[in-house]
């Protein structure tokens, strides 16, 4: 089932008609902004190719910053442990990472989800604990952080707004 909807391009004022989802979507997959109509979405695109990024999201191992580089994964499993304590009885949403496959051993699952820290500093900060079954010395915690490309350098965990 697809289903088409109706807008008026706040540029040219043109009525076009976007494929919203199903079949055949991806032929449309560069009409991403509902704004625009075709032609003139075409023309920001064209407009805004050459603009470099200021900033990037990257997430990296803790210990590639500076600031979380004494957060460790015994503390992160405590916080996770605490977090679920808090949620006893209750279902909670959990941001859930895709895993990595253990090739040689395939029994050796990996998880990855991001953990709040509970307390002390960086309470309220949001970590990506990954963990193995069969090889903990591999465990590790992440954080998606704010890459300043001027100043080349992790400055502050990322963070999204809503547009
Ligand atoms: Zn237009």
């Amino acid at each position: 089932m697809t289903s088409y909807a109706s807008k008026r391009c706040i540029t040219c004022g043109d009525v076009y008609h976007m494929l919203q989802s199903g079949e055949g979507f991806p032929e449309y997959g560069n009409h991403t902004d509902s704004r625009w109509c075709i032609e003139c979405y075409g023309l920001v695109l064209g407009a805004l190719k050459d603009v470099k990024p200021k900033f990037i999201k990257r997430t990296v191992n803790v210990l590639e910053t500076e600031m979380y580089s004494g957060v460790n994964v015994s503390q992160v499993l405590e916080w996770e442990r605490e977090e679920i304590l808090a949620h006893e009885g209750m279902l909670y949403a959990r941001r859930v990472f895709v895993p990595l496959f253990d090739t040689v051993n395939p029994g050796n699952h990996n998880s990855v989800r991001q953990v709040f820290a509970q307390d002390g500093e960086f309470k309220g900060t949001p970590f990506i604990l990954s963990t193995w079954s069969l090889s903990p010395d591999k465990n590790s915690v992440l954080i998606e952080m704010e890459y300043n490309v001027l100043l080349d350098k992790l400055t502050v965990p990322w963070k999204e707004y809503r547009r």
